[in-house]
């Protein structure tokens, strides 16, 4: 039988790294044993779905790398369906015409406060006659639908993730809604529980795996399955997220749309290679820096931990560097030439812009630090104080003085990487100066600071964009 996996996030935000994750498991998954990945857009709640987050979802999918299968399934375009299954269930008498208001369920709500409990339903239309229901009807009354949850069963499912999970039907809080409210004998629009059941089954889905907070939705959701007669998938329930202080990773933790972590200078490789290891720790992995398709080969459901994931910067921040490294320069070179364009910095010719993204590669942890770190390639930085101190000390000064003579002197000389150490080293020599003292000063003048990408590297750019004398005197006329 095909095995068949899918993501069914509801379009009502930006793509979240949690529901990102999930796709990335689903997919790894379906990869893993040869089966299809499929997305359902779950887009019922109307006032809260938004086709521009369909969007959203979908282009992050794309970027991620996830691709799917088959064309996604809109489930409001399912409604009607859902609705046939809704009167199946009624009429087989394993759902009822729920009558009670708004109010009275806020009043049982309340009383149930009061006595410290949790809330729960108590289904006191379960029976009612044909008569009692004509009469409400009659009164204008509106009806759920509701599920009967028996409250001595026990679902019991061996997830894939958390092995045996037994769940009271005492426990469920009382006869499951399956759809909204309607007037007379009408069947209203469907809800999460039952809409999911119908079109996990309609789409032939083998296995479910998604986020722990559905835990107590699989055991209803499995509830209903039986109550149709489908065949039920397999269930497996991923850990959540955690921020640093262990609490599930939320808007308030800054950054938690993919587009957000993308438009940071995040790749899409990177950001998918670190959510693998949000939750998963294989038995043999070897490397941690491993593309979506080696992951696939050694992913298991059963090797993701049941524990929470603590979201880390640092190990996100340092597999991007890794993959910055990896990156073809070509790529990288494009990328970091768009952000220039952006900043209207136009480098002196193809080559320079070249040899700049790739100094800057081994320094850059997001995309983004290139527009910092090639700023002073572009610009004239002003001198810090870490700089002015540094020259105000006499042997630094001289020593600046002691390049800028020798530049002069070999007048429209052009510094390459050999040339550039034979400077240092011969003025060092003949003058005695510590080539540190020498290269400090240089940076100071280049940089205006004492840090920056690796000076000689640097200098052969500054000569080809003639501006190291420039910039050395500029330096001594301001100290
Ligand atoms: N729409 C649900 C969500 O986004 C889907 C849950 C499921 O996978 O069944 O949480």
């Amino acid at each position: 039988m095909e095995k068949r996996l899918r993501l069914a996030p509801s379009p009502t935000g930006l793509f979240h790294i949690g529901t990102a994750r999930t796709a990335l498991f689903n997919w790894l998954y379906a990869q893993k044993i040869g089966g299809k990945f499929l997305i359902r857009i779950e887009d019922t709640d109307f006032l809260r779905s938004k086709s521009e987050y369909t969007k959203n979802i979908l282009e992050g999918l794309k970027w991620l790398g996830l691709v799917w299968d088959e064309e996604p399934i809109k489930q409001s375009g399912r409604i009607s369906i859902h609705k046939k299954y809704i009167k199946r269930l009624l009429e087989s008498g394993a759902a009822y015409r729920c009558f009670t208001t708004e109010e009275e369920i806020s009043k049982l709500r309340e009383e149930q406060k009061n006595k410290g409990l949790p809330p729960k339903h108590d289904n006191r239309h379960r029976n009612l006659s044909k008569e009692e229901i004509e009469t409400f009807i009659s009164q204008g009354k509106t009806s759920v639908i509701r599920f009967k949850i028996d409250e001595k069963i026990q679902i019991t499912w061996v997830d894939k993730i958390r092995g045996e999970i037994k769940w009271q039907g005492k426990d469920l809080g009382g006869d499951l809604v399956l759809s909204r409210r309607a007037m007379g004998y009408e069947v209203g629009d469907p809800l999460y529980n039952l809409a999911v059941v119908v079109d996990d089954n309609f789409m032939n889905i083998t296995h479910v795996v998604r986020g722990e907070d559905h835990i107590s939705n699989t055991a209803k959701q499995i509830l209903i399955y039986k109550a149709l007669d489908f065949k039920l998938p397999t269930f497996s329930h991923t850990p959540l997220i955690l921020n640093s202080e262990g609490k599930k990773l939320s808007k308030r933790d800054c950054v938690t749309s993919i587009d957000e972590f993308r438009d940071m200078g995040y790749l899409p490789e990177a950001l998918a290679n670190y959510m693998a290891f949000l939750g998963w720790s294989p038995k043999s992995a070897g490397s941690e820096i491993l593309s979506i398709d080696e992951i696939s080969e050694i992913f298991d459901l059963s090797d993701i931990n049941k524990a929470g994931a603590k979201f880390s910067w640092e190990k996100l921040n340092w597999i991007n560097s890794q993959y910055i490294k990896k990156m073809e320069s070509i790529k990288l070179s494009e990328i970091i030439r768009g952000y220039w364009a952006d900043m209207g910095w136009v480098p002196p010719s193809q080559e320079w812009g070249d040899k700049l993204a790739m100094l800057l590669r081994d320094s850059i942890t997001l995309l983004k630090d290139s527009i910092d770190q090639s700023k002073p390639f572009f610009l004239l930085p002003p001198i810090q104080k870490e700089g002015q101190d540094f020259l105000e000390n006499k042997e630094s000064k001289a020593a600046l003085k002691l390049i800028l003579n020798y530049l002069i002197e070999q007048n429209s000389l052009k510094i390459n990487k050999d040339k550039a150490k034979d400077i240092i080293n011969e003025i060092s020599k003949s003058h005695n100066v510590k080539k540190g003292i020498l290269m400090k000063s240089l940076r100071v003048a280049f940089f205006g600071c004492l840090s920056g990408p690796d000076l000689i590297q640097s200098w052969e750019l500054f000569s080809e964009s003639k501006s190291d004398i420039s910039r050395i005197e500029r330096c001594l006329k301001e100290i």
